[in-house]
């Protein structure tokens, strides 16, 4: 996979990217990543991305052009490598994705969802936000990693990098952990414990000392159904439950 991230401020990036589980994927070429400061793509001499918005108010505003110029050039170069000898070119176009608080809610279908794609070329606003053409125009998607307002797009951008990038196959150790986790199958995850099996009185349950792995796995899909019970329970709704967890769930809910 391919990363490119367009920013104001790339160094940003350099440890997030560079560091742990990230910078082993990419030193393992399991993915690419590039920073690109589009400031570098702004056509006037002061190079200046961002200008006052029109009818008033307060902030500033991302001007179109620097933006369009940085991401058109990136679709090229990518069209001209998808492009094999025979001339054709290949299906997968690049997703362009817009860092905004009005986006759609990061959650971690979307993040399977993107880790399935080839190249994705991160936008990250700065200021009181982006031109409106920028969004009606450019991108593919949109995306907030929640209801607040941070001062950028570079850490919701690390965000959903690191959540895509573990996805991909050889990134972890241990990929069946990727899809044991919380929201893979719609339900938060089981408890783990590791020694000692008693610390301060506090002991491990039974059933995880037992060796019998059947029985380990149906206390661990209950624990998974019982804790999304308690603290999402509106994630059950769309979970793939069969007809005997509903009854199990609707008489612990009852006690
Ligand atoms: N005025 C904008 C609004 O009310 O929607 C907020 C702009 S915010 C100060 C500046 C930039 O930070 C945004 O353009 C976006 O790139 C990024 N940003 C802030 N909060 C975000 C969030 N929750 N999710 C994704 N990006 C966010």
């Amino acid at each position: 996979m391919k990363i490119d991230i367009l920013t104001l401020f790339p160094a940003m990036f350099s440890h997030v990217l560079g560091d742990s589980i990230l910078g082993r994927a990419a030193e393992q070429q399991l993915v690419q990543f590039r920073t690109v400061d589009f400031r570098k793509f702004s056509t006037n001499k002061h190079q200046t991305v961002d200008d006052t918005p029109y009818g008033g108010g307060g902030g500033m505003v991302l001007k179109p052009d620097p933006i369009f110029h940085a991401v058109e050039s990136m679709l090229s170069e990518s069209e001209m490598n998808s492009t094999d000898s025979s001339g054709s070119s290949a299906d997968s176009k690049p997703r362009v994705i817009l860092m905004c608080p009005q986006g759609e809610l990061f959650r971690q279908k979307k993040a399977i969802e993107l880790s399935r794609e080839q190249h994705l070329i991160f936008i990250c606003g700065h200021y009181e936000g982006y031109d409106e053409r920028i969004r009606r125009y450019l991108i593919t998607d949109e995306i907030s990693i929640g209801d607040y307002v941070l001062t950028g797009g570079e850490i919701p951008a690390m965000a959903v990098i690191d959540a895509v990038v573990r996805l991909l196959p050889g990134v972890l150790g241990n990929q069946t952990s990727a899809w044991t986790d919380s929201f893979s199958d719609g339900l938060l995850e089981y408890p783990h414990y590791t020694r000692p099996a008693d610390f301060r009185g506090w002991k491990v349950p039974d059933v995880l000392l037992s060796g019998n792995h059947a029985e380990i796995e149906k206390w661990r899909r209950r624990q998974s159904l019982l804790r999304t019970l308690q603290k999402r329970p509106e994630l059950l709704e769309q979970a793939d439950l069969s007809e005997e967890e509903r009854r199990w769930l609707a008489q612990r809910k009852w006690e």
